[in-house]
Order: C-alpha cells, then structure tokens, then sequence
C-alpha cells in the first residue's frame, strides 16, 4: 500500500475539518527541490528553464517559480495574459500555442516571445511583425508519450511543422525577413528518456540546416513517477547525455547553443495532493466490486478517465484507534458517469483494476497523490456544477495558505442571463 509523501496523517484530517473537502494541497518545499533540479540541469553554454504553465497555472505557483528563476512557458494567449498578471516580466514568456492568440500584437509588443507552430501561425506573426526574430516549432518525426493523447511528435501529431517542411520556413521568413533564431522540440508527456535523447539529436541536426538559429528549446515530458513501479527520469543523466551534441554542434557549426527545457510534470506532479472525504461505501454482491464514493473525481482529476493514470491512492481514518482491516476497492467520483473513476486500469480508462486500500469508513479521507500537474488544471471543471474547489499551498509543517478559494455557486453562473 502506498504512503502519504509530504503531508501526515494529522495534517491531513486538520486539512478537511479546517478547510474541507475536496482540496488541493500543494508543498512549497518539493517544488523548491524539482526547481533546483531543473535548474541544474547540465547544459553545455548559457540556458533557461521554463515552468509549462498549463500543468498548474495558479498564480502563486507562478510567482515561486519566477522568484526560483524559472521563466514561463504558455500554452495560449490568455495563459500569458495570466502569467503577465502574476508579474512575471513578458520577456520571460514564450508562448507555444495550437491557436493564434486573438491578443498576439498586444502580447508581442509587451515583450512576450513567440513560437509558431506551423507555417500558417509563422505567416501570420511575419504580417503583424515583418523584419524581427521568431522561433519555430518542429516536428522531428517522432515522439514518446505515457500514452498516446500525451505523444505530441511523430506523423500522427500535428504540433509544429513537419521537419521536410524547412524550405517552406525560409520561404515565409523570406517574404517576411524574419530571423528564425529559435527552434523548439517538445514531443510528449511522459517520454522514454531513450526516445528523448535521440529526439534531441535530430533537434541539433535539424538546427544545422538552420544559420540563424541561436537558442534551442527540447520541450517538457521528463517522466515522474507516481506509483511505485514507475521510474522518475534522471534529469542530470538525461543532461550529460546530450551535452556532447552541443559541444560537436559548435564544433561543426560554429555557434554555442543556448538550451531551454521546459518541464511542467516535472517540476510539480509529485508536489501536490488531492483530498476527498469518504462519503458513501456500496458493493455489488459477492460476485461484483466494492466501491468508495468520494466528494471528487473528474471535477478535480480527469487523468485517471481520460489516460486511465494511475495515482497513489490512501484512506486516512477520521479517528485513529481501532486497526483496520485491507479491501479492494473500486474508488467512484461523484459525477453521475460511470467513467468516473480512480481506479482504471493502468492506461485502459474503459476498465476496472481494483486497488488494495486500508478498509474505509464514512468520513475518511482518501488522499489523491501525484496530483499537482495537471488535476487541478485539466479537470471536468464544473461538471455536474460542482464547485471548483480550492487550492492550499502548505509552507511548513502545519502552515497552510489559501492560494485558491473554493468557488462557490454564484461564481459559477454569474456569467447566465
Ligand atoms: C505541455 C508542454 C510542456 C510540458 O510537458 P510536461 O510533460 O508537463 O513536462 C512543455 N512544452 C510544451 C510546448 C507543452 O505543450
């Protein structure tokens, strides 16, 4: 059975009675140490990380990243306008993007940087902003992901252009005479460090055939783990093994890459937690499953329908004492969708896996571990118009803050006529 990582048993039942359920609750000291970590990552000249916002964009997260050194990278226009509202400098945004932001010239000419993702969003940024620098980003022909809605490279992804498609980039930097000085990578969620490292190789190679290109950007999908079996990968091992590409680039081309990574898993998966109260216990014969019904599920984590992710999962009694006794359990959200689950099996969100927890009563506390990269960001917010919960940033032992409230109701539809 797992085991609560930053939190303890009293703190959590302090959490629920103190600010109730269901809850974020985010440790300020493990993203601290993933920052560090990402910081440090080996590189062979100058660099920069970037925080991928779209993993846990709340304001305050925004703000230790920036005060850490990290810069930011945006998946949209509103995510910059975001950023820019927390204080972070525009110049140190970048916004890659599926979709043109309406609000590209007010963003640009703030500051922020730009990444076109295909040749229409490179045409259309050459037309509001002829003769400046521009990066570029390229589908190197492959990808890796957790699952394959987290693999964003290879010919079945359609994030940035197509690696045989440079000569068609010179034709619109041409028309525009725009300086393509960046180039970016980012393949997928998840990635086997193995297909990362070749992917970063025919990143420089790409870059060869490239003159002006002086910053190079290998994207996110450092792997976490979360359960058990899983494996984190190794940032410093994944660093040294493509320092020599950048040494023979230079030798070869002359110029000192300027790397960027830009972890979002990364730096806050492990950093956040999800609490829920046991609010029902129900079974389906002796022939069927036991389930807990919890006061969350797709609302705050869709991960587990939408990929079948597996998290951590750990029942907290409301009163210590009496020893309990282990089930297997299915764990049920509190939407009325029978694809609001917990307990998938592993990458299959259409099956069951029950999961071994310590016996559960009404008005427990089922902990959701490895939920602070996309949970809160990504969830089927309101679904069933439940509230948007809040979000807690612990500081120390016992030391919360609020850096979200719960929603309530009239927030929710103050928008309806
Ligand atoms: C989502 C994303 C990232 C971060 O990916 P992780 O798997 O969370 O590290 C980085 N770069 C881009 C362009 C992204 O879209």
């Amino acid at each position: 059975m797992e085991k609560l990582s930053f939190l303890t048993e009293e703190e959590v039942l302090f959490i629920k009675n103190h600010y109730s359920t269901p809850i974020f609750v985010y440790d300020e000291q493990v993203m601290y140490q993933r920052a560090q970590e990402v910081l440090n990552f080996p590189h062979a000249f100058s660099f920069t990380a970037r925080f991928a916002m779209k993993a846990l964009p709340t304001r305050r997260i925004l703000q230790k990243f920036h005060k850490w050194g990290l810069h930011i990278d945006a998946s949209s226009g509103y995510e910059a306008e975001r950023a820019i509202k927390a204080g972070i400098p525009p110049s140190h945004i970048q916004i890659t993007a599926q979709q043109i932001p309406v609000n590209l010239r007010h963003l640009i000419e703030q500051g922020v940087l730009y990444n076109a993702c295909s040749l229409q969003q490179l045409k259309v940024y050459g037309e509001m902003f002829p003769e400046t620098e521009v990066s570029v980003r390229i589908n190197p022909g492959l990808g890796s992901g957790s699952s394959n809605r987290t693999n964003v490279g290879g010919p079945s992804a359609s994030f940035g252009i197509w690696h045989e498609y440079l000569h068609k980039v010179y034709e619109v930097a041409h028309t525009y005479k725009l300086k393509v000085t960046g180039m970016h990578t980012h393949i997928g969620s998840g990635s086997d460090p193995e297909v990362w490292i070749h992917c970063a190789h025919l990143a420089l190679e790409t870059a060869g055939k490239m003159p002006d290109v002086q910053r190079i950007s290998l994207g996110g999908g450092y792997k976490v783990a979360r359960m058990p079996d899983e494996k984190t990968a190794n940032l410093k091992e994944i660093g040294n093994k493509i320092l020599p590409f950048f040494y023979e680039f230079e030798k070869k081309h002359g110029r000192q890459i300027h790397l960027e990574i830009e972890p979002g898993t990364y730096l806050v998966a492990n950093a956040g937690v999800l609490l829920c109260s046991i609010i029902d216990i129900v079974d389906t014969g002796p022939s069927g499953y036991r389930f807990i019904k919890i006061d969350s599920g797709m609302t705050e984590n869709v991960r587990p329908s939408m990929y079948g992710a597996l998290h951590p999962l750990i029942v907290v009694p409301f009163e210590q004492g009496t020893p309990r006794s282990e089930y297997s359990y299915i764990v049920s959200g509190h939407c009325c969708e029978s694809g609001d689950i917990f307990t998938p099996q592993k990458g299959d969100p259409e099956s069951l896996e029950p999961r071994k927890l310590l016996e559960a009563k009404i008005g427990d506390v089922l902990v959701v571990e490895g939920a602070g990269a996309y949970c809160s960001s990504q969830s089927c917010k309101n679904y069933n118009s439940f509230p948007e919960c809040g979000e807690l940033l612990r500081t120390a032992p016992f030391k919360f803050e609020w850096i979200r409230k719960h929603q309530t109701l009239e927030q929710m539809i103050q928008n309806e006529l």
